[in-house]
């Protein structure tokens, strides 16, 4: 579903990215792990086509994402890919549901009863159908990233994008909002994720890439990734996160 080929990113003379070649087939979960400043976000942000590589090729289903030109072309893009990040990801004027429904509705062209029932359907599965009328400065950072999951889902992606989305909330929430995403993958749904949880991303991932200085230094199952990595830098990251 989505593929990178020797990806090479700079922004003016600093080298980001370096030759990166990351696969995701549908249905899959893949995490992607990694120091400070290695360009894991960056990564995320060439899928969505906000940052465009100067060498490689990216692809989503068969589109290849740095060759878009048209406004129609980003909109069509941004229907297929759902991207969550650490905080801001709700419009704070909005109520929940509306959060919800304005994209469908806007960007979609859904009836607005259509929208509605679908955006009750997905509260009831990130657990926060009883929130629909809130705002979001009444919610905790752990809610509001739950609605952010569902708001992403209410665009029926083919694929989201997670840039550590548990790291701005205080360590009560993470299982909460861990627990959505744990469900979401187990139901089949394809995504990326961005974490510094490496507990999670070993039970839920198909596959871990470990990113440094803007190269992938190692990929493969997260038995091995964790277990018994070949790279002797890997191994000193696990050291220090765990
Ligand atoms: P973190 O774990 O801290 O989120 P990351 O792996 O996501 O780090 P990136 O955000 O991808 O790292 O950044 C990679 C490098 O690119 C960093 O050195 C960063 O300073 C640099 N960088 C990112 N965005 C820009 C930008 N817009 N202009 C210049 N440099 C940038
Ligand atoms: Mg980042």
């Amino acid at each position: 579903l989505v593929s990178l080929r020797d990806v090479h990113l700079a922004f003016g003379q600093t080298e980001v990215l370096k030759g990166i070649d990351v696969e995701v087939k549908q249905g899959q979960a893949v995490s992607i792990i990694g120091p400070s400043g290695s360009g894991k976000s960056t990564i995320l942000r060439c899928i969505t086509g906000l940052l465009r590589p100067q060498r490689g090729t990216i692809e989503v289903s068969g589109v290849q994402v740095d060759g878009l030109k048209t406004e129609a072309d980003f909109i069509a893009l941004r229907k297929r890919v759902g991207f969550v990040f650490q905080q801001y990801n709700l419009f704070p004027h909005l109520s929940v549901l509306e959060n919800l429904v304005i994209s469908p509705v806007k960007v979609g062209g859904q009836p607005r009863a259509k929208a509605e029932a679908r955006a009750r359907e997905l509260l009831a599965k990130v657990r926060m159908e009883h929130k629909e009328g809130a705002y979001p400065g009444e919610l905790s950072g752990g809610q509001q990233q739950r609605v952010a999951i569902a708001r992403a889902l209410a665009m029926q992606p083919e694929l989201i994008l997670f840039d550590e989305v548990t790291s701005a909330l205080d360590p009560e929430m993470v299982g909460e909002v861990l627990t959505v995403i744990r469900d979401l993958v187990q139901d089949g749904l394809t995504c990326m994720l961005v974490t510094h949880e490496m507990r999670f991303a070993e039970e839920v991932s198909d596959t871990v890439y470990f990113t440094e200085a803007g190269h992938i230094v190692e990929s493969g199952p997260p038995a091995r990734i964790f277990g018994s990595p070949d790279s002797e830098r890997t191994r000193a990251f696990l050291q220090r996160s765990s």
